[in-house]
């Protein structure tokens, strides 16, 4: 295996003593299931990869950075009545986080960003927060929002349907059961027009919003989708890497 020195799990001391990072990338994924072919670790393994070939490329145009090893839990609190969903409240999140930052901190890095993989989560309110203390410059994406994924699948769906089915048969395929097994995806919609409409917006209570817990139709799934997709994403976190680490932190604004 290629060496992976911005991986900091694989990496050691002497390499890292004499490397000044200046980004670092926290993988921030989730434990819970995904229809019925899909790994309970999908969230982690996708944000794992995405993390760890976007930095690639980033590392071989220069730039300094650090994976972290990927959080495996994310915010799960209308999942708790299916088996091993593990929730992690977001008050315990931010503590995690806060935790991380003040490391970074006394370590002399620079900026942080979350590369979130799970819809439940949602950093940008700790980011405000946060950001009030610490000098490390605080950032996070959702990596399937990255792109439009129109132009890439006929169906996206929004939870192990097209999109994650895809890139789950591009990354760990021998984690795919045959989707002869997966459920339809189908959502069970809010009766009330305003959350359907989504400019009001309530939590969906995972077992009445979905029948298989998946919303989104995999059946069009392919590995060549999830690749082209997944590799889409990559390079433009690449890019964004690059500019991150080329703007000092005071100064991020045109002005
Ligand atoms: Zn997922």
């Amino acid at each position: 295996m290629k060496a992976r020195p911005y991986i900091i799990s694989e990496t050691n001391w002497h390499h890292v003593k004499q490397t000044e990072y200046s980004v670092a990338i926290l993988p921030w994924g989730a434990t819970e299931a995904h229809n019925f072919h899909l790994a309970y670790g999908t969230d982690s393994y996708q944000c794992d990869y995405i993390a760890a070939e976007s930095a690639s490329i980033a590392w071989d145009k220069g730039v300094k950075v650090a994976v972290l090893p990927t959080i495996p839990f994310g915010v799960q609190t209308t999942q708790m009545d299916i088996p091993f969903c593990i929730n992690m409240n977001p008050s315990t999140q931010m503590l995690v986080l806060s935790d991380i930052v003040h490391s970074l901190e006394q370590q002399g890095v620079k900026k942080l960003l979350i590369l979130n993989g799970h819809g439940g989560n949602n950093f940008r309110q700790m980011i405000r927060e946060i950001q009030v203390d610490s000098d490390v410059f605080l950032c996070t994406l959702n990596w399937y929002n990255v792109l439009n994924p129109n132009g890439y699948f006929d169906e996206p769906g929004d939870h192990a349907g097209e999109l994650e089915t895809s890139v789950m048969m591009y990354i760990q395929p021998e984690l795919v059961a045959p989707l002869m097994q997966a459920g339809n995806g189908k959502e069970n919609k809010f009766r009330i027009s305003a959350f359907r409409e989504g400019w009001a917006w309530a939590p969906r209570i995972w077992t009445e919003a979905t029948n298989d817990t998946g919303v989104g139709n995999p059946a069009k799934s392919s590995a060549h989708k999830g690749e082209k997709f997944a590799n889409a994403v990559i390079s433009k976190i690449a890019e964004f890497l690059v500019e991150l680490d080329a703007t000092p932190v005071d100064k991020m604004y045109q002005k």
